[in-house]
C-alpha cells in the first residue's frame, strides 16, 4: 500500500502522492538507556512525525459529519487497522475503540452522541480473534481490588465466546434506548492472520 489515491474516493487531482510510513517493531530491538527521561521516547517520536505530517496535511473543509454515516466499535488491538481493513478514508466514520470493542455505557455514550448530533446511522462492530479479553477473567478485577484496595467501577467485560460476545454488543446497542437508528447493526470477527471479517448473525 503506498498511496491512498489507489482506492476510495476520487484524488482531487493535486498530484500529491501520500506514502504511508511503516513503524517496524522488531523484539530485539535495543530498549532505550533506562537513564533517560522518559519524554525521550515514543512519544517523542510521535510528535517529530506529526510535524512531518503537517507539512503536507491540507484541510480539505470537512465538518465533523463522518460522510458515510457510520459508526464503528472495535477493540483496542494493535493489530487491527480499521482504516484499511474496510477501505476507510479520512472523514468517513467514527471510530470508537476500547479493550475488546465491547459496548460499555460509555460506547452508548459515543454512539448517542454519533447518531443524536453527528449524523451516523450505521453501527459496526467488530471483535478479533487473539483477542486480549479471551484469556481474562473477572479475577482480574477481584485481583486489582486486593492489590490497590480500591474496587473498580467498571466490569472487565472478559469473554470466552466471540461470536456470542459479539451478538451480546449487537443487542446491547439494538435495545439501547438512547440510539435511535438500529435498523442496520452488524457483527463481525476479524481474524487478525488472514485479515478477513466474519459477519455473525
Ligand atoms: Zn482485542
Amino acid at each position: 500500500m503506498d498511496s491512498i489515491t489507489a482506492r476510495g474516493r476520487p484524488h482531487h487531482g493535486t498530484g500529491i502522492r501520500i506514502t504511508f510510513v511503516t513503524m517496524t517493531v522488531t523484539p530485539d530491538r535495543p530498549v532505550p538507556n533506562a537513564a533517560a527521561s522518559p519524554s525521550s521516547g515514543i512519544i517523542d517520536r510521535f510528535v517529530a512525525s506529526n510535524r512531518e505530517y503537517a507539512v503536507e496535511f491540507r484541510d480539505g473543509g470537512m465538518d465533523a459529519r463522518p460522510v458515510q454515516k457510520v459508526a464503528v466499535v472495535a477493540c483496542m488491538d494493535a493489530r487491527l487497522d480499521l482504516f484499511a481493513a474496510l477501505g476507510l478514508e479520512l472523514g468517513d466514520a467514527h471510530i470508537i475503540r476500547n479493550a475488546g470493542g465491547v459496548v460499555t455505557d460509555d460506547t452508548i455514550r459515543s454512539l448517542t452522541i454519533s447518531q443524536r448530533a453527528l449524523g451516523t446511522r450505521s453501527v459496526v462492530l467488530i471483535h478479533h480473534t487473539g483477542c486480549g479479553l479471551l484469556g481474562l477473567t473477572e479475577d482480574f478485577r477481584r485481583e486489582l481490588e486486593a492489590e490497590v484496595g480500591q474496587r473498580p467501577q467498571w466490569a472487565v467485560e472478559a469473554f470466552v465466546d466471540l461470536d456470542g460476545d459479539v451478538r451480546q454488543s449487537m443487542q446491547r446497542v439494538r435495545t439501547s434506548p438512547f440510539v435511535p437508528h438500529t435498523d442496520d447493526v452488524r457483527g463481525f470477527v476479524f481474524d487478525v492472520h488472514t485479515g478477513l471479517l466474519r459477519e455473525i448473525d
